[in-house]
């Protein structure tokens, strides 16, 4: 495909990237394969918009995969990193702001009695996947095809979906062995669970899922999924591990789990409660959370973990997300997903635009999309045509058809009207796209 728009600063950049970086990135989904082009390199970001290093502007739809909740270089967040940096950026000692985060968290999500702060999402799936191994010193771990966990060895098979099938490596470097614990099945399917179930009685160590997918597109959890998740597990001795990292402090105030209400044993969380600086965690219940070191054999660590920077940001952005927070961000999401459809329409282009609560992304397809295999049954070649003409009109979509897009607070009226002038244009790129 060719491109009409050029981006002469961020190519010589990304030349420069590919001699020092494997693939001039430093997290693949970033160097655009799946579109094609030059991956932008961003210099700043105010509110809803990112510069690139060409000087052009863009409405992000990406909000950096999800973290930045209230726009770019929100005042409130900068002005507490400033003060947190005029003190020192790290002790290696414990800090009251670290205290103050994890004091936050409990508060908002009830499940979570106790909580280790780590400074990734995958440090937080594979330390929870470990305890809940610990904890019931059982090996399986079942997964489902589509979600994603992080780059955690064992949570990488996605491959052979299906009953009760035995995952497969998908990534060389991950060896049988790692990955012949996990149990990958198809999202959305209970009887594939309780059939794992079965197969393997009081070998299931835990289930993790997604609270709501996210990472195969938005394809949310089917009514009584999650709850029925619970179910099997609680009634094998297995533990419930509900992936927030994407969808807590995103999706309500207590994330998914402050809409479908389903108390999962463990949790992790990442993303939003950073503020845009390296801060997960995964929390859950305190008797399953007293085995971790030092209360208890599980071991765990981390140089920088609850770092006092990374930890001011994370406490100032979450302060700020109150109910008026997502009640606008939520109107946003809805204002943008009606407008997308339309365009798709009004140019006749199959779609359907799926999301869960304000995360939203769109399938090019009419049939249901309840799993990775449906997801895949797209014609996500048109997507490219799509985002090419998003990018040059200049709003900044997640470079795959198989992500979600973020919405903030920052996106206002003028930010909606620039992604609503772009979208009559990028639908007809999609609807003339060819395979
Ligand atoms: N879990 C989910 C649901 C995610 O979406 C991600 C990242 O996108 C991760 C875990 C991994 O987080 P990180 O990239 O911070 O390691």
């Amino acid at each position: 495909m060719a491109y009409s728009y050029e981006a002469p600063v961020s190519q010589s950049l990304f030349d420069r990237a590919s001699v020092v970086t494997p693939g001039g990135v430093n997290s693949p989904v970033r160097a655009f394969r799946a579109v094609g082009g030059t991956p932008r390199f961003m210099v700043s970001g105010t509110g809803p918009y990112l510069t690139d290093a060409d000087g052009r502007e863009y409405v992000d739809l990406v909000c950096s995969w999800g973290p930045m909740i209230l726009g770019h270089s929100h005042p409130e967040v900068i002005a507490a990193v400033q003060e947190a940096v005029s003190r020192g950026t790290s002790f290696g000692t414990p800090g009251e702001g670290e205290v103050a985060l994890a004091e936050e968290i409990v508060a908002r999500i009830e499940p979570v009695e106790q909580v280790r702060l780590v400074s990734s999402g995958t440090e937080a799936t594979m330390s929870a996947i470990r305890l809940a191994r610990g904890f019931t010193g059982r090996a399986k771990v079942v997964k489902f095809a589509g979600c994603y966990h992080g780059h955690v060895d064992a949570l990488l098979a996605a491959a052979g979906s299906g009953l009760a099938t035995f995952g497969l490596p998908d990534t060389p470097g991950v060896t049988g062995a790692t990955a012949g614990d996990t149990v990958v099945l198809s999202y959305n399917d209970l009887d594939a669970v309780r059939a794992a179930f079965a197969a393997h009685p009081g070998e299931i160590a835990c289930v993790i899922t997604e609270a709501s997918p996210g990472n195969m597109g938005v394809v949310p959890p089917a009514e009584g999924f999650n709850a029925g998740l619970k179910e099997l597990c609680a009634a094998d001795g297995a533990l419930f591990i509900s992936d927030e990292v994407m969808t807590g402090f995103r999706t309500s105030k207590a994330g998914w789990y402050g809409i479908d209400g389903v108390r999962p044993d463990l949790m992790t969380f990442g993303k939003v409660m950073g503020g845009g600086f390296p801060a997960a965690a995964f929390g859950g219940r305190a008797d399953v959370m007293a085995h971790l070191a030092p209360a208890g054999p599980v071991y765990q660590a981390g140089t920088l973990s609850g770092n006092p920077v990374a930890t001011a940001a994370g406490l100032a952005q979450l302060r700020l997300l109150d109910d008026a927070a997502y009640a606008k961000i939520d109107a946003v999401s809805a204002e943008l997903r009606s407008l997308v459809g339309d365009a798709f329409t009004k140019e006749g282009v199959a779609h359907t635009v799926s999301s869960a609560s304000n995360m939203f992304s769109v399938f090019f397809t009419d049939r249901p999309v309840r799993n990775y295999d449906d997801a895949k049954k797209q014609e996500a070649f048109r997507f490219t045509a799509f985002f090419h003409s998003m990018l040059e009109q200049g709003v900044y979509l997640p470079p795959s058809a198989f992500e979600s897009w973020f919405v903030s607070t920052a996106h206002d009226e003028r930010a909606v009207e620039r992604i609503a002038a772009a979208l009559p244009a990028a639908a007809r790129a999609a609807s003339e796209a060819t395979a």
